[in-house]
């Protein structure tokens, strides 16, 4: 018999992650240099997963992800309402480095810390069965996602050949749909590559219509419900692989 986890599990696990101090206690260089504070946003009822890659200091500052022009156009891209994006009882939020990475000399922002992934994506994924799109942003997280469904992209693939074999993954279950990031500095790819808007965003716009239509189930946990329960439940240090 298969084990599912319950809304339960979900709710002391992402309760665990809410509290991870991992990389601000790793000694040298690998110390984060600011107090962690993991973003996502998970339900036991979203069917519709947003994988993105990292908060930036803004989002780190506000605690809300894609509060910003890069997360409008995502909205555009998707059709959807604020309202909706932000309902997490429909919209599941999970980068692949759930709290600000940090940014190098040049005032860039640094990849997703791996420690999240190695430590908290397989367990968190398996307690959030219902996931049926996953809108998988940038490279972190569609490498992470295609792999773990078993159908990894080919080593080297460029961004325009993962968003371009979009029709591959039609039927799939979960369904994945590789998106660039919709940050400004792609609007040259964008312009490069006139189908994306074309082919992509129409279907794009079918596939989460359907995903985000589903209604939450009664007393599901989600938004404060979920982030009360999280916030009484003591910090514990993670272990690597946790399940
Ligand atoms: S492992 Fe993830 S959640 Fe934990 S401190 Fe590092 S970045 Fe934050």
């Amino acid at each position: 018999m298969a084990f599912t986890h319950s809304g339960r599990d979900l709710e002391t696990f992402a309760a665990r992650i809410r509290a991870c101090r991992l990389c601000r206690d790793a000694l040298g260089p690998e110390r984060l240099p600011h107090e962690p504070r993991p973003i996502l946003r998970v339900s036991t009822t979203a069917r519709l997963l947003v994988a993105s890659q990292a908060p930036g200091m803004r989002v780190h500052l506000t605690g809300l992800p894609f509060n910003d022009r890069s997360g409008d156009r995502l909205r555009a891209w998707m059709n959807v309402s604020r309202e909706i994006f932000y309902d997490e009882s429909r919209v599941a939020i999970a980068p692949m480095g759930f709290c600000f990475p940090g940014q190098n000399p040049a005032k860039a922002d640094l990849p997703p810390r791996p420690e999240c992934r190695q430590t908290w994506h397989d367990g968190l994924f398996e307690r959030m069965p219902r996931i049926e799109l996953i809108l998988a942003i940038g490279r972190y997280a569609q490498d992470y996602h295609f792999v773990r469904l078993g159908r990894p992209l080919r080593r080297g693939a460029s961004l325009a050949e993962i968003v371009g074999a979009w029709r591959s993954q039609a039927g799939t279950h979960p369904r994945i749909i590789a998106l660039p990031h919709p940050s400004w500095r792609n609007n040259g790819w964008i312009e490069r590559n006139p189908w994306f808007e074309a082919e992509v965003l129409p279907m794009l716009r079918e596939a989460v219509a359907r995903a985000v239509a589903a209604q939450p189930e009664r007393g599901a946990l989600r938004g404060n419900n979920l982030a009360k329960a999280t916030a009484k439940i003591a910090p514990q240090r993670p272990q690597s692989g946790v399940k």
